[in-house]
């Protein structure tokens, strides 16, 4: 009997029933209820408040614990520790999501994943807040809410529109190169065990001594890439709307442990200063013939949550999370994300989200002049001085290199005058996603699969939306613009 929980109160009080509330009355008839009933009032007031504001992008997610393994030695790149060592592995928290969808929504629909991975090292969290495509729509972070918006529901009707989603993007073409790959049946994916994930960005691996290179991350599924054709995943949406959930923890629960191996592309900064590409444009890959993918480490995931909400619903990621050793680019997305990301986590779940278990770094933290603020439950550093440059208790700073408090050479050293990025889209801006119209040339049938994909979608827009639309491809490739045409073609006459 003891290993049976006695049923209590939240304030730990025993309880005598959870089964039925008190109620006022006879043997026979009874009705009113009594304000003294705290269990019941406790109940009630509590299932209202069970939901969380809703991430307003990525809120649809799967996610699972592992570990990140280093397999080969990176250190003459890096001071990072979690990378400093063949073999190390360090524990790992994976959440993978759709973009624009709400919570609850079918796990197949057309959509990039995020990929949200925190890995717990030694010198405090190190985040890896990725997509499951290499690129990105825009490149100027003050579009990033108005390209969300025109994905999402439009204001007076509260329906996804593809009027509005076609209209952003045929006005913002920088996002083309995205779009292909969106429209390819990548966007589709077969499983989150099928799926690669990119940095899209470009980061900095950093060395004690300031020297630096820059870095863009892989990490490709050892499971191999499968995707579904458009049609099936339309039916999965019905069929199985929560079919990557699925998957994913019955392949954990199985002990059919899915792993991804991670790969780098290392550029020297001197080279950025020449290269073809600029490489703080998200909108642009690296080619893999100039930078190719040096193996680094091993992803595993081994272990289910123990409970969603708890370990995944609560996960806050932010590229902002860099160990010593990783550190940010000049690339306008990354740094505004690095704001965003954790004021989302802030609105969503509080001043103090950091002290989550599912967030909590299990190196040790000593933040005193980061305290109070709702729901600190941690000890609050008691009475240590809550003010900087304390004689009374002084505090060691590392002065290490990374994202906090490193000092680089003269290659970061910034002149220049105040422009707009990203607003002028230029023929270069087509380049790669003809190289990736070409990449899809030499596989059977996807290139008729994205033509396809991208009708089915584009039909459904205002026919001035359409013809625009079809300019922007025909600036890929003439005959990209055809072969969409000929599916709309086909899709009228189908429905006709
Ligand atoms: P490569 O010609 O060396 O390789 C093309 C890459 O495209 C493949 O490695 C694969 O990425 C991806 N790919 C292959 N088939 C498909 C498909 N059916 N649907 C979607 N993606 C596919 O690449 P380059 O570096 O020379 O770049 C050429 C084009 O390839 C780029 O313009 C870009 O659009 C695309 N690409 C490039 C990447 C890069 O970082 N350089 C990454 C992914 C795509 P993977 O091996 O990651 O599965």
């Amino acid at each position: 009997m003891d290993s049976i929980p006695v049923y209590t109160l939240a304030e730990g009080v025993p309880y005598g029933s959870a089964m039925t509330a008190q109620h006022f009355g006879g043997d026979n008839i009874k009705g009113l209820m009594l304000l003294q009933d705290t269990q019941l009032i406790e109940t009630l007031a509590h299932f209202s408040r069970e939901r969380i504001p809703e991430r307003v992008v990525h809120a649809q997610a799967v996610g699972a614990w592992g570990e990140f393994e280093v397999t080969h030695n990176i250190s003459e790149f890096t001071d990072a520790k979690f990378l400093n060592k063949i073999g190390k592995k360090s524990k790992t928290l994976l959440r993978v999501s759709t973009v624009g969808p709400e919570r609850g929504d079918s796990d197949s629909v057309r959509d990039i994943r995020g990929w949200g991975m925190k890995i717990f090292t030694e010198e405090g969290n190190q985040d890896w807040v990725f997509n499951s495509i290499p690129v990105f729509f825009v490149r100027d972070p003050i579009k990033f809410p108005s390209l969300n918006r025109s994905h999402k529901r439009h204001p007076a009707t509260n329906l996804t529109d593809p009027t509005m989603f076609w209209d952003f993007h045929n006005n913002s073409q920088e996002g083309i190169h995205a779009l292909m790959h969106l429209f390819s049946d990548r966007g589709t994916p077969r499983s989150i065990r099928h799926i690669n994930a990119y940095s899209g960005h470009t980061y900095k691996l950093v060395k004690e001594d300031g020297t630096f290179h820059y870095v863009k991350v892989h990490i490709k599924t050892n499971q191999g890439v499968e995707n579904l054709v458009n049609d099936d995943a339309v039916k999965l949406a019905g069929q199985a709307p929560d079919c990557h959930t699925a998957d994913l923890y019955q392949a954990i629960a199985a002990g059919n442990h899915p792993s991804w191996t991670v790969y780098f592309q290392i550029m020297k900064p001197t080279d950025a200063e020449t290269y073809r590409w600029n490489i703080f444009d998200m909108t642009k890959v690296w080619p893999r013939s100039d930078y190719p993918l040096i193996p680094v480490g091993k992803l595993t995931l081994n272990r289910n949550p123990a409970n969603y909400f708890t370990d995944v619903e609560q996960a806050a990621f932010s590229p902002s999370n860099m160990v010593p050793g990783w550190a940010p680019s000049a690339d306008p997305m990354l740094q505004a994300r690095m704001f965003a990301y954790n004021d989302a986590a802030r609105y969503r779940l509080g001043v103090n989200y950091q002290q989550l278990p599912c967030n909590r770094a299990i190196s040790p933290v000593y933040c005193p002049y980061q305290r109070d603020g709702f729901m600190t439950f941690t000890d609050n550093y008691g009475g240590d001085p809550n003010y900087v440059g304390s004689n009374l208790k002084p505090v060691r700073f590392a002065g290490a290199t990374g994202a906090n408090g490193y000092t680089l050479g003269g290659h970061e050293k910034w002149v220049g005058q105040i422009v707009g990025f990203a607003s002028q889209v230029v023929d270069d801006d087509f380049v790669q996603p003809r190289s990736f119209w070409e990449v899809l040339g030499k596989q059977d049938g996807q290139r008729e699969h994205l033509s396809y994909n991208v009708a089915c979608h584009l039909s459904g827009a205002d026919p001035r939306v359409q013809d625009k639309a079809l300019d922007m491809f025909s600036k890929v490739h003439p005959s990209v613009a055809e072969m969409i045409q000929l599916e709309l073609e086909n899709l009228k006459n189908s429905r006709a």
